[in-house]
């Protein structure tokens, strides 16, 4: 039988290859920095159209390439960076593999231009899918440029692939990102479709980072430094009240390549233990530097992880010099054992604005009855709103911090919402000598907060269990989405404009959702590259929930606006009416109570949230008489 093995022709193996490089516009966007940064670049200009998708041109002043080298450099395995295996211990560039001017090469137009400083003349050489088109002497400044055009356009699969132009933009702002943060000491620019993204001006750390996420970064770090043997850390992380919703500013640099780690971010929010709400994550800037041997970065080479020798060590210094530094930047207590919970006020509270005390009469207060009952009614009241010290109840009312005390007396209740109910047939004794039963039934009877979380209201069938938050979901829901379809949301003027920063791509994102957010209320002034002045705001929000509402749309809108206008308004709502609606935890006032449960069943699809979750149940007489029969 004949043979068939054949080698494949280099153009078609590194079209292959280009497959691992290049996965999308941000991937050349990566390279090309990278490679300038290689090559001691102090300026370097990055200049994309459509996303990348058009074009990528990156713009050095580094050292430049001979004319051999110039043609050289797109060959598969060209690389002036290391030469034997053992130079893979002792890396100092980005790039080692000499794969990704070849790939990039075989599936692009390319054109570039280099000199070196000493030169007279430099090389311009043109080369489109691996055939190198033309090659002249040309005068040109020190550096390089490279500007890679019509990405896929030899694979339209991969092409129809790409994401939209807002998805693809934000892949290349986060390797932009990545490499300016690396690298305060270079000059960087940013241009898409011919406006400018960054102009970041050599700098120290602190100033990079302020440069790229701008406006109130600054006030928002703490320093981290720490000197050891096995690791030098230094950087920066945020104040824990400044934690975000999500994981957007969170960045690893080992020997100045971005990375990523589970392990080392799992240290970080080891030491923040305690100090973070719920679910919310630190910004952090960090900058590792150990000795090039102990770490292991020949791996894929689109992937971002690193083997560490020793992660363990390095596990425990990060974690205890970023505890350190939130310790001593005084906020985070330093010394943290045998501390009492109970002492510490929950980091919500810090944001919510002090109201006025009001003063709280108890009307059914009978002195004349024993103090048995009174307590039961004390554990009552205190479920719907009020504040009533049940424990140490002695004939005079007195308020009590909402802590553990009254919601202990509710500890082993565990779930079971019918158990709650022995407190109205008792309620019913006590204040039946004080108020005749109708009035007892309008005032008390109508609605019960239960466990923070659900209103348990009678109806006449039997009984509802309203979830509070998913109810009232529903009932912003509504009214955002009808405001915005019908266009005539009202809005509150602001006294003074708020300035809102964000960072570019954050901008971009709002910058496009401006129409739809306007038909809800919001008045923008002007929107600047780094940050919106908003004067008017929807009535059914306050002040302090703007950013939060801005952030959050920003973060739910991160994977790519909807197309439609219809879609769009859609998400804005839910959005909006996720971070408006009471969240289980919150006590609710009878009357807040009522305003869900009328509100719900005043919805046009009051069964479910907006994210298709059941807002209430209910339960028959005959399903409760039945529990009581075993
Ligand atoms: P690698 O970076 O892994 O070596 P590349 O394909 O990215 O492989 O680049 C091949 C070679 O081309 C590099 O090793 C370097 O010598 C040269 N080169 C690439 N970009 C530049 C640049 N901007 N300035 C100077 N030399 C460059
Ligand atoms: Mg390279």
């Amino acid at each position: 039988m004949s043979s068939i093995i054949q080698l494949l022709p280099d153009h078609v193996a590194n079209q292959i290859a280009a497959g691992e490089v290049v996965q999308r516009p941000a991937s050349v966007v990566k390279e090309l920095l990278e490679n300038a940064v290689d090559a001691k670049a102090t300026d370097i200009k990055l200049i994309i159209k459509d996303a990348g998708k058009s074009l990528v041109q990156v713009i050095d002043n580094g050292m430049g390439m001979s004319v051999t080298d110039a043609r050289l450099c797109f060959e598969r395995h060209a690389t002036s960076k290391i030469r034997q295996a053992e130079d893979l211990f002792s890396l100092h560039t980005k790039g080692f593999r000499g794969e990704a001017l070849a790939s990039i090469a075989a599936i692009a137009h390319m054109e570039m231009k280099t000199k070196q400083d000493q030169e007279e003349l430099g090389t311009h050489i043109v080369i489109e899918g691996s055939k190198f088109v033309s090659q002249e002497v040309a005068v040109l400044p020190k550096g390089t440029s490279f500007a890679v055009k019509n990405l896929f356009f030899n694979i339209p699969a991969r092409r129809n692939f790409l994401k939209s132009d807002t998805v693809e933009f934000r892949h290349v702002m986060d390797e932009f990102q990545r490499v300016a943060l690396a690298h305060p000491n270079i000059h960087f620019t940013f241009y898409h479709n011919g406006s400018e993204m960054y102009n970041l001006p050599a700098a120290g750390y602190r100033q990079r980072v302020v440069g790229i996420f701008a406006g109130k970064t600054n006030e928002k770090l703490v320093p981290v430094n720490e000197d050891t043997e096995i690791i030098n850390v230094q950087g920066f992380v945020c104040k824990p009240e400044f934690a975000k919703k999500n994981r957007g500013e969170q960045f690893f640099f080992v020997n100045d390549r971005f990375i990523k780690s589970g392990y080392l971010h799992h240290a970080v929010m080891a030491a923040y233990d305690g100090l973070l709400k719920d679910g919310s994550q630190p910004s952090y800037f960090l900058y590792l530097q150990v000795p090039p041997n102990t770490i292991d970065i020949n791996i894929h080479p689109t992937k971002t992880e690193i083997k560490f020798d020793d992660e363990q060590a390095l596990y425990a210094i990060l974690r205890a010099s970023i505890k350190h530094s939130l310790g001593q930047f005084n906020v985070a207590p330093v010394l943290d054992f045998d501390r009492d919970a109970n002492l510490d006020t929950p980091y919500h509270y810090k944001d919510i604005e002090a109201e006025t005390p009001t003063i709280q009469v108890d009307g059914t207060f009978n002195p004349f009855t024993d103090d048995k009952t009174n307590q039961h009614y004390a554990k009552a009241s205190s479920g719907s709103g009020g504040n009533f010290s049940s424990g140490s109840y002695s004939g005079y009312n007195k308020r009590v911090e909402p802590t553990a005390s009254w919601e202990s007396l509710y500890v082993g209740l565990e779930t079971d919402t019918i158990e709650s109910s022995p407190f109205t047939f008792e309620n019913e004794e006590v204040t039946s000598s004080l108020f005749n039963d109708d009035e007892v039934e309008q005032a008390i009877h109508k609605t019960y907060q239960i466990h923070k979380k659900y209103i348990v209201s009678p109806i006449k069938s039997g009984m509802v269990i309203v979830d509070q938050k998913r109810a009232h979901e529903r009932i912003l829901y509504e009214q955002f989405l009808l405001n915005m379809t019908v266009n005539q949301a009202l809005s509150q003027q602001l006294l003074f404009p708020l300035n809102l920063f964000f960072s570019s791509s954050e901008m971009k994102l709002i910058e496009e959702l401006k129409p739809s957010l306007a038909t809800t209320g919001f008045v923008f002034e002007e929107a600047q590259s780094d940050h919106v002045v908003i004067s008017g705001i929807p009535v059914n929000i306050t002040e302090s929930e703007v950013s939060l509402v801005i952030e959050q749309l920003v973060s739910d809108l991160q994977d790519g606006i909807p197309a439609s206008s219809y879609s769009q308004n859609d998400t804005i709502a839910k959005s909006m009416a996720k971070i408006l609606a009471v969240k289980t935890g919150s006590y609710l006032t009878e009357k807040e109570q009522d305003n869900i449960v009328n509100g719900l069943f005043a919805c046009k699809d009051p069964n479910i949230s907006p994210f298709q979750k059941p807002t209430f149940i209910t339960m028959r007489v005959e399903d409760i008489d039945k529990k009581f029969a075993l």
